[in-house]
């Protein structure tokens, strides 16, 4: 008997049919959703479990010394976006929650740049370590923590989406524990990217033995309907960056070509919303 898939829906909601792409990976090609063009990993229950456990480590997310820089800068753009569409009361603390906040990094950042912020993290080790360093976090899951209704001004989700079969159910646990006109922030891959168009089944994103639990793929429009879907109006969107090839799978000469033809493309990238990185900024509507 085959095994079952783990998504077996688009996982947006939406009716169409899931449909076999040409991008093949070692979990069988990914599906396309015929409505939003969501795309979906056939990747077994089972696997998709046991690929999530081998991330729970106690440095997590945290930036190396390499990439702290580039962690700082776009923390700082991200919180600056944040405070122009955050309305509170000037000299009110504004709260802040993190889900996935894994070993801290976007939270300490929150935290230095004047946010009243805690996360959530369900990988125990991540989650400790976070705690030991002095941020407010709770283990487990956003469901599990029982915020009260309308806790929180701002609410991050930076890379979970792409691990969850069913993103909607999370989303509308964020609208309840919003305060009303509060902001989501959505970090996530985009599967309508030019990446994808180029370089297809390589996209280091896609691989589930480098990136855990990575099942399912967004884009513009399908997460513009999921947060529709869940009550919210899309603020702001925009995506960065092209890749061409990833640093282990040519040689070094052609591995650098690639990286300045990634780079030429980056600005018309950004520019038409084919980036492979997608930052949207979604605001809770009334129900
Ligand atoms: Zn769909």
């Amino acid at each position: 008997m085959a095994a079952e898939r783990l998504i077996e829906h688009c996982p947006i909601g939406c009716e169409g049919k899931l449909v076999e792409t040409a991008i093949v990976l070692p979990e069988g090609p990914l599906r396309r959703c015929g409505d939003c063009g969501q795309l979906v990993s056939q990747i077994t229950a089972r696997a998709y479990a046991s690929s999530m456990k081998e991330f729970d480590t106690p440095r997590g997310t945290l930036p190396t010394r390499r990439t702290q820089r580039r962690h700082d800068a776009r923390a700082a753009k991200l919180f600056g976006v944040v405070r122009t569409l955050v309305h509170s009361n000037p000299g009110a603390a504004v709260k802040l929650l993190d889900i996935g906040c894994s070993s801290g990094a976007l939270l300490k950042s929150a935290v230095q740049h004047g946010f009243d912020a805690e996360g959530v993290e369900p990988a125990a080790q991540a989650a400790e370590f976070a705690r030991e360093t002095g941020l407010k976090v709770f283990h487990g899951y956003l469901q599990e923590a029982h915020y009260p209704a309308s806790s929180f001004d701002v609410v991050t989700l930076m890379e979970v989406i792409e691990h969850l079969p069913d993103p909607g159910a999370l989303l509308r646990e964020v609208w309840r524990v919003l305060k009303p006109n509060g902001v989501l922030v959505v970090g996530t891959g985009n599967g309508a990217s030019w990446t994808v168009g180029l370089v297809g089944a390589r996209w280091g994103y896609f691989q589930v033995s480098a990136h855990g639990g990575h099942i399912s793929f967004f884009n513009p429009n399908s997460l513009g309907i999921l947060a529709q879907r869940c009550g919210f109006q899309v603020e702001r969107s925009e995506t960065r960056r092209v890749s061409l090839a990833e640093p282990q799978e040519t040689g070094r000469v052609t591995y650098r070509l690639l990286k300045v033809a990634a780079e030429m493309l980056a600005m018309p990238a950004r520019l038409f919303g084919k980036g492979h990185d997608m930052l949207t900024f979604l605001r809770k509507l009334p129900a």
